[in-house]
């Protein structure tokens, strides 16, 4: 035979995985409830709620000073569904509103014995996101943030039942290795042997297998005076009182198991306190390979060999003890397990339907038969659904008011949408890109997945066709600007000062039937993986026509896959955007510089053309001559026939209102007078709308976009060359373009017109 000793000994180096938790007597634990009681007094729904609480912060409301604001808030969720996630998950802002929401309902804590579905379409990535929310509850519950205790009870050995304390320790390690090679269900029973049979000087422990908390084991009829006695008059104390949350730890009962122990042993010791003596606490310890306090099933798990669980070692052990007779019956269903923990279906299919079935039977009584014994069930029950399996639930109304949907549709919101492209194929894939180009791709796929009409859409915005410029008659555009948080300022101000709270929630509302077709997830990468790797370049950007050539093509394929018309009105929009960040670059505006333009301007009027005077406002030196005129003039686009009058005007309105009462009365500075904010919009207006008409008309301008960063650049004429890279400038500090990038923009916006094709349409700011 071999020797197996180096073998099995090697195990001692997991020594450490298999050290007992600490545990605590009763009265220890009493002291670490009143050290910690917000901590130790919590139910599964409120440690579930503390956990989102603990790792998604705060939503930001963009628009907190808008008394239209609804709370659409912007959520983070990486540290709960990407840090450490063997598969990120990403919710979008609708989502993750909608999940928040649930998650704070547990806050308040109204009575809980639902069934939450999580529903959505194939390939939303609902299963990611259920066992990411569950590996991060079993950390949470695990760490000592989110540690609770359970009931362990401690018994005097009854000398005439020996155990078989020599195997133990060898079970113990054989029970760490199956578990290891994920045979946790014998794991799991082997390490129900070593509970019973842990060597503990004339002790035995027996388990609450419910994972009570030890403060249920205070009778109910005087746990409010024991409250009151334990704890000082404190705020805690006055929750504890009167908060929905806390009502538990008044109401509920322990598990038979411990309710009969409790009795029995207050037979034999005619002493409450006794009793609790045998009454430990140790750590609720999270495992859901092993099914404690977290299970999950799989529509092809088989059914369980056994649905009533017992232990013979420790049955023997309470009988003995307890003279023989057997008043306590060590017996518990799997339901108990996942008792204050989660119990969750992958999918109601197959064999999870089943489940289901039964589990609406013990949330509608609240509690089960385990052979003649009753057993409660509180735990946390969450199930995924694809849309064409709720007709099942369809036949079942009794489920309705035990059911809550939260809906888990496809991606909508587009940033969230290419947050799934860089974690897909590198955040190095933006630099491929043009600015807002990646986006727009991201724009294409979601409004596959959107439904053409929308009732609230059309209620708040009855004619569509007056933002053709921006927008698709469908407004999908807009649609989905407001579902990532954005209010776009190309709206018009009317329909901003309609855009009112109502009409907010209805919009938002409306997203849930949206995201339910169109392309998934998975579709959506698989079709980014295309594009990118047939257009990705080193010397070239991914630009829009790019974008267009690809789509076209797969709508070819597939005609009703995007409503007509959203590719060109998509364009337009992308258009539109340019054209007006390369006109910003080019004049970015100094406001300094224009005040003083248009001071000195108010100032000089008053005097003679050819007189040189200092600016009593500006300190500047002023030499007043028709050029100097015309430099403003032209500005605010005042003909050369019309500039005399245009001055007098001026010079009237400043001796008759600004300077007199204005100025002189009301004691306003210059700049606060109606004539110098009139004269500043104006400037500031023609500015925005003709500052690229001179150059487009300029052949040289326009050669010389193109000749940037050549050799033949520096054979333009000095303006040109400052006006040139002063533009190429502020479009990568203002707008994020790469050098290139800024280049091959400027040149696009030269190439299409694009100033003629919007003329007229410069947004307002
Ligand atoms: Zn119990």
């Amino acid at each position: 035979m071999r020797d197996l000793s180096k073998a099995m000994g090697s195990l001692e180096n997991c020594r450490g995985q298999l050290s007992q938790s600490p545990i605590l007597s009763f009265q220890e634990f009493l002291q670490e409830v009143i050290a910690s009681p917000q901590r130790v007094i919590r139910n599964v729904y409120q440690v579930y709620s503390d956990m989102a609480n603990s790792l998604v912060c705060d939503g930001i409301d963009e628009y907190g000073e808008d008394p239209e604001s609804i709370g659409f808030l912007k959520y983070d969720c990486t540290k709960l569904f990407v840090d450490g996630a063997d598969r990120a998950f990403f919710a979008d802002r609708l989502f993750a509103n909608r999940l928040m929401r649930h998650v704070d309902s547990f806050k308040v804590g109204a009575k809980q014995n639902k069934i939450y579905i999580f529903d959505g379409p194939h390939g939303s990535g609902k299963s990611t996101f259920l066992n990411n929310l569950l590996q991060k509850f079993e950390e949470y519950a695990n760490s000592p943030e989110g540690c609770r205790y359970e009931v362990v009870w401690r018994l005097k050995q009854d000398h005439l039942v020996g155990g078989v304390h020599s195997l133990n320790s060898l079970t113990q390690k054989l029970a760490w290795v199956l578990e290891n090679e994920g045979k946790t269900e014998l794991a799991s029973e082997m390490k129900c042997a070593c509970d019973a049979d842990k060597d503990l000087g004339g002790y035995f422990d027996v388990p609450c297998p419910s994972h009570d908390n030890p403060l249920l084991l205070i009778p109910k009829e005087i746990r409010r005076q024991f409250f009151d006695d334990l704890f000082e008059n404190d705020e805690f104390k006055w929750q504890l009182f009167t908060e929905k949350k806390f009502e538990w730890i008044f109401l509920e009962e322990p598990c038979t198991i411990c309710v009969s122990l409790y009795q029995e042993l207050l037979k034999k010791h005619h002493d409450p306190y006794k009793v609790l003596e045998c009454v430990y606490a140790r750590p609720f310890v999270y495992n859901r390979r092993l099914g404690e306090g977290v299970s999950v099933f799989n529509p092809g798990d088989k059914p369980l060999r056994q649905n009533v669980l017992t232990n013979e070692v420790l049955q023997k052990k309470l009988d003995a003890m307890l003279s023989g007779s057997k008043h306590v019956s060590y017996i518990y269903s799997r339901y108990a397990k996942t008792n204050n923990g989660i119990y969750a279906l992958m999918d109601i299919k197959s064999h999870n339907t089943e489940r289901l079935m039964e589990l609406h039977n013990i949330i509608s009584d609240g509690v089960h038969k385990v052979e003649d014994i009753e057993e409660k069930v509180n735990s946390l029950l969450f199930a995924l659904m694809n849309p064409e399996d709720k007709k099942l639930l369809d036949d079942l109304q009794a489920f309705s008011d035990r059911v809550e949907y939260i809906n888990i549709p496809y991606v909508l919101d587009l940033q969230t949408e290419v947050d799934i492209y860089r974690e897909n194929f590198g955040k190095h894939i933006d630099e491929s890109f043009l600015p807002r180009v990646l986006h727009n791709f991201a724009r294409v796929i979601i409004a596959t997945r959107l439904r053409t009409k929308s009732e609230a859409m059309e209620e708040w915005i009855s004619k569509p066709e007056k933002y053709e410029m921006y927008c698709d008659t469908n407004l999908q555009l807009l649609k989905m600007e407001i579902f990532t948080g954005y209010i776009p300022e190309w709206l018009k101000e009317e329909d901003v000062a309609s855009f009112t709270a109502k009409r907010r929630q209805s919009i938002i509302a409306e997203s849930e039937k949206d995201g339910w077709k169109g392309l998934s997830g998975r579709d959506s990468i698989k079709l980014f993986n295309e594009f990118y790797s047939t257009y990705v370049r080193e010397d070239k950007l991914i630009d829009m026509s790019m974008l267009r050539k690809f789509f076209r093509k797969y709508c070819k394929e597939d005609r009703n896959i995007l409503p007509m018309g959203f590719l060109d009105s998509l364009l337009r929009m992308y258009n539109f955007t340019v054209l007006q960040q390369v006109k910003e670059s080019l004049y970015y505006y100094n406001e300094e510089q224009i005040s003083k333009e248009i001071i000195n301007y108010i100032f000089a009027v008053n005097f003679e053309l050819g007189s040189v005077e200092n600016c009593e406002f500006t300190g500047e030196h002023l030499e007043i001559n028709e050029e100097f005129f015309r430099r403003l003039e032209s500005r605010l686009q005042i003909e050369q026939r019309n500039a005399a009058a245009f001055r007098s005007s001026v010079q009237k309105s400043y001796t008759t209102l600004a300077l007199p009462q204005e100025m002189l009365r009301d004691g306003l500075p210059i700049t606060e007078t109606a004539l110098y904010i009139h004269l500043y919009e104006r400037y500031t207006y023609n500015l925005k709308e003709k500052v690229l008409e001179p150059f487009l008309k300029n052949e040289n301008f326009r050669r010389a976009v193109k000749d940037f960063d050549l050799d033949q650049f520096r054979t333009y004429d000095n303006k040109i060359q400052s006006d040139i890279s002063f533009m190429i400038d502020n479009l990568q500090k203002k707008h994020r373009y790469s050098r290139q990038g800024a280049k091959e923009i400027c040149s696009y916006v030269i190439d299409n017109n694009l100033a003629e094709m919007f003329s007229g349409t410069t947004a307002k700011k």
